[in-house]
């Protein structure tokens, strides 16, 4: 059976897609497999990005090469996954993932359902295309761009969803949430990004079945944490992850304070995510350390407080609160050390800046992490925690030139720290 028969074939002169908008890397990838014999398609984000008329994030393949294959035409190419097997080709900092088509199966070698009806391992090739389309997600994401003949393969009305603004699933929507929980997360991540609305039956199935985000790693938890709130959509997200209830899974304990209607919690997070989204526009550096200790803040405030009542110096108790506070939210959503100690120094610093005189002052203006730290200052500020005078004064003090001096210094010096525990200093990094 010829499956591409039952997609709608869009030529090249009723859609916007072009060689042009696609990054010369992924033409090379698409243009070898093609050359090697094998059918290639640019599908997913890419796709439905052009089709938007906007920049597409990155550039998915997909084609009937299986990843050894792919692995054997690209010298730049390594095979990752365990779950979902993908090929990824590397050029520099750009990679392109290139997908297998997966065949339709029921359970047996290679591909796996939990107890829970949850996939866990999706790994069996040899399928068309049309069954590619059959196992993504959402209708929008479910087009394919051939470069061969310049012609868009629209297997679920996808393009009509494109231009109505609407997110569907593929098949049914109970089926698609029960497979895989994390969809739900993807469909507030991109009605956020792309201003969709969710149709009636994606909200449903997620209402009904987003307790199973429970279940979901927190590994994979933190990866979606990134991709809502530090994609340049942060504001959007959030409003979308309470729209459909799932904040609970990424944030429980802010979440709870939303849900109660604690308007200082609403505050300093809106600001927070309109400030990473500012910066995401302007091309300035984000880091999920600034976002944890935003969304954990208010809890590890309230708890530092009770704790430095009984007794305990400020810094001491703020890290006793983390001790406490911080391991129950990394169940929820893991975050890698290199983020969580900056983290946690981003709420011990801010006693610190309550002194705005003397060596100590001096002293924490070189504090590798005190640019950080007076953000955090100044996002309290903007939320009424400590006086926008003291945010105002630290602003002045590193504009002198000693303090520009010691700020580059301890950027200098905070390099080694990205360094792998336990390796001997001489060895550098690869
Ligand atoms: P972005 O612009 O954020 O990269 P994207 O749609 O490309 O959006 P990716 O996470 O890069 O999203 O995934 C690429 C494609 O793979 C998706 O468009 C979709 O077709 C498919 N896909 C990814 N994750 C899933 C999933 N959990 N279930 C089904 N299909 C998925
Ligand atoms: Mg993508």
């Amino acid at each position: 059976m010829n499956n591409t028969a039952l997609a709608h074939v869009v030529s090249q002169s009723e859609h916007d897609v072009s060689r042009d908008n696609i990054s010369k890397n992924a033409l090379k990838v698409l243009d070898r497999l093609n050359e090697a014999g094998f059918e290639s398609y640019l599908v997913g984000g890419g796709v439905r990005d052009l089709l938007l008329g906007r920049r597409p994030k990155d550039f998915d393949v997909s084609t009937n090469a299986s990843p050894e294959e792919v692995k054997e035409i690209f010298k730049n190419c390594r095979i990752i996954g365990r779950r979902f097997r993908l090929a990824h080709v590397v050029f520099g900092r750009d990679i392109i993932e290139v997908a297998t088509f997966r065949a339709a199966h029921s359970e047996g070698e290679g591909g796996v359902t939990g107890d829970t009806g949850r996939i866990v391992r999706d790994n069996v090739y040899g399928g068309t295309v049309a069954d590619d389309a059959a196992r993504r997600d959402f209708t929008v994401n479910a087009l394919y761009y051939n470069i061969a003949d310049a012609t868009v393969l629209d297997f679920y009305h996808g393009i009509e969803d494109l231009r109505n603004g609407e997110l569907k699933f593929i098949g049914d929507a109970e089926a698609r949430v029960v497979e895989d929980p994390v969809r739900a997360l993807r469909a507030a991540r991109f009605a956020a990004k792309l201003d969709f609305t969710v149709a009636a039956d994606v909200a449903a199935a997620i209402d009904q079945y987003h307790f199973k985000l429970a279940d979901i790693p927190s590994a994979r938890m933190f990866d979606e944490v990134l991709k809502l709130l530090q994609s340049g959509h942060g504001v959007a997200s959030l409003d979308w992850l309470r729209k459909l209830d799932l904040l609970q899974y990424l944030f429980p304990a802010a979440d709870s304070r939303l849900k109660q209607g604690d308007e200082k919690a609403e505050h300093m997070l809106l600001l927070a995510l309109q400030n990473t989204d500012n910066r995401i526009s302007n091309d300035l550096a984000v880091t999920p350390a600034f976002i944890y200790a935003v969304f954990l803040w208010l809890d590890i405030a309230e708890l530092a407080d009770k704790i430095e009542s009984s007794g305990h110096p400020p810094v001491q108790a703020l890290h006793m609160a983390a001790d406490e506070i911080v391991p129950a939210q990394l169940k929820r959503t893991s975050l890698p050390r290199r983020y969580s100690v900056p983290m946690r120094e981003i709420w011990t610093l801010q006693p610190r800046f309550k002194r705005t005189q003397g060596k100590r002052a001096k002293l924490l203006i070189g504090n590798p992490r005190f640019r950080a730290g007076y953000d955090f200052l100044c996002l309290r500020a903007q939320i009424g925690e400590v006086a926008q005078s003291l945010c105002d004064t630290w602003e002045k003090l590193q504009q002198t030139p000693e303090a520009q001096a010691a700020i580059a210094a301890s950027r200098q010096r905070s390099r080694p720290v990205r360094r792998t525990r336990g390796k001997p200093k001489r060895k550098p990094q690869a």
